[in-house]
């Protein structure tokens, strides 16, 4: 079954407000086997709602639309739909009574005037239980079986209606016979997407229920596996037949699933394996302290750290040596090997990890380039540098920075 999506609020298309509410309903729809076929946004115009639903009623029959629902004149979601099924509205004293008791009950006074205008209905709709506002939801549908469900637009409401009332009763009208979209997400980092791509190669062509997605961000590079139009047991098989693919072709550079994060897996694989971490940061100015302290519980592994910004901090506290910074510049593959080693003696932890940068704007040249970046590790007295080139503004370099010391730890403690 194909449905579309339009969202309303002149805030949305003003950028005040970001769609989250089509996003939801994306994810929740496929997980019921739903499809979308397109989506839309449009202000709190009459005109522009009746064209947007009737051009989505006249190519699916199934229309979704979120916002417009309240109290206030701006409101005009439920008269404009009306309009297009050529229904009157009416005042439902039902439910006029259900909300002046929520009144009182909730709030100890009576309900203003204005919220009248909730209970206002087009005929022969049908109700849509809200259990976290006021202001219902309406199924209208015609003749011919086309529909259009209407929620609201605050997100809490619009969830819990979708998930409550709405998808059990799209679900019965799909008849998808427990077809189901399935999707798995595997996490790579310091991986080029392009060289991804020529990791994977073809071996995920010719299935014609997969997509494979490369979801570029500022973690990394996701790979998104998604299995359409499959019953349940045969998506979860061919789901699992691909990324154990996908995990043979990338190997050791997928790092996580899901939504897992990079400190969480560091921190979990330094406990099994009782390691400590201190940094030593330069460029990233704390970053990658925080980074791995913002897991609660984190104080068994991660000790402390130096932020070693200037050259004498780097002398001084870590015990990098004046000549070197001299000779090599700061930036340089002997100085973030001092600053890992400085740092672990210092902290008496397992692991020291030392990062020393140039994350930009200015600061570059030709031979060290903004996004230049050193990341030491010593592990237990034995130390691995790493140059890298990173790419992006200077929040970007930073936070690749933390990322990518990160990641040379988990390597090197799950090979
Ligand atoms: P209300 O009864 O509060 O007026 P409503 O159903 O009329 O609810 P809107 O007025 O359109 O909904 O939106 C209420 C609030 O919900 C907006 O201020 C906005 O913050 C949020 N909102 C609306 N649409 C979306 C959306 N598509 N995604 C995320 N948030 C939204
Ligand atoms: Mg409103």
């Amino acid at each position: 079954m194909e449905v579309e999506l339009v969202t309303i609020g002149d805030e949305l298309l003003l950028g005040f407000t970001i769609d989250t509410n089509a996003a939801h309903l994306a994810r929740q729809l496929a997980d019921a086997g739903i499809t979308i076929r397109r989506r839309a946004t449009v202000g709190d115009t009459a005109g522009e709602i009746v064209d947007a639903v009737q051009a989505a009623l006249d190519r699916t029959g199934a229309v979704i639309t979120t916002g417009g629902l309240g109290p206030t004149s701006d409101d005009l979601t439920k008269p404009s739909i009306a309009r297009i099924f050529g229904r009157e509205m009416f005042l439902d004293e039902e439910h006029v009574g259900w909300m002046q008791e929520r009144w009182r009950a909730r709030f100890g006074r009576e309900m203003p005037e204005s919220n009248r205008n909730q209970a206002m209905l087009p005929r022969g709709a049908r109700k849509l239980q809200n259990n976290h506002g006021s202001a219902p939801g309406i199924w209208l549908e015609d003749e011919r079986g086309r529909w259009v469900a209407m929620l609201p637009g605050v997100p809490r409401e619009m969830r819990g209606m979708l998930a409550d009332t709405l998808l059990p009763l799209v679900r019965e009208r799909a008849g998808t016979g427990g077809r189901v979209v399935r999707s798995l997400t595997l996490r790579t980092t310091g991986i080029a997407e392009s060289m991804l791509a020529d990791m994977i190669g073809d071996r995920l062509m010719n299935w014609p229920s997969l997509s494979l997605a490369y979801l570029p961000g500022i973690d990394g590079v996701d790979l998104r596996v998604t299995i359409r139009d499959a019953e349940s047991q045969v998506a979860d098989e061919q789901l699992s037949t691909a990324t154990d693919a996908l995990r043979k072709a990338v190997g050791a550079g997928i790092y996580g699933t899901e939504s897992e994060d990079m400190p969480e897996i560091v921190l979990a694989l330094c406990r099994s394996r009782h390691e400590t971490i201190a940094v030593a940061e330069s460029c990233t100015g704390g970053l990658l302290g925080a980074r791995l302290t913002t897991p609660a519980g984190s104080s068994d592994v991660f000790l402390g750290g130096v932020i070693a910004y200037s050259n004498t901090v780097k002398e001084q506290q870590l015990g990098a040596s004046a000549s070197d910074i001299e000779q090599h510049g700061a930036v340089s593959e002997p100085v973030v090997r001092q600053m890992a080693m400085g740092v672990r003696a210092l902290m008496g932890a397992s692991i020291g990890i030392g990062i020393t940068g140039i994350a930009g704007p200015g600061g570059g040249s030709e031979e060290k380039p903004v996004g230049t970046v050193w990341i030491g590790v010593d592990f237990g007295g034995v130390v691995e540098a790493r140059l890298a080139r990173l790419w992006g503004n200077r929040e970007e370099v930073r936070y690749r920075a933390a990322q990518l010391a990160m990641e040379i730890v988990r390597r090197r403690l799950s090979a």
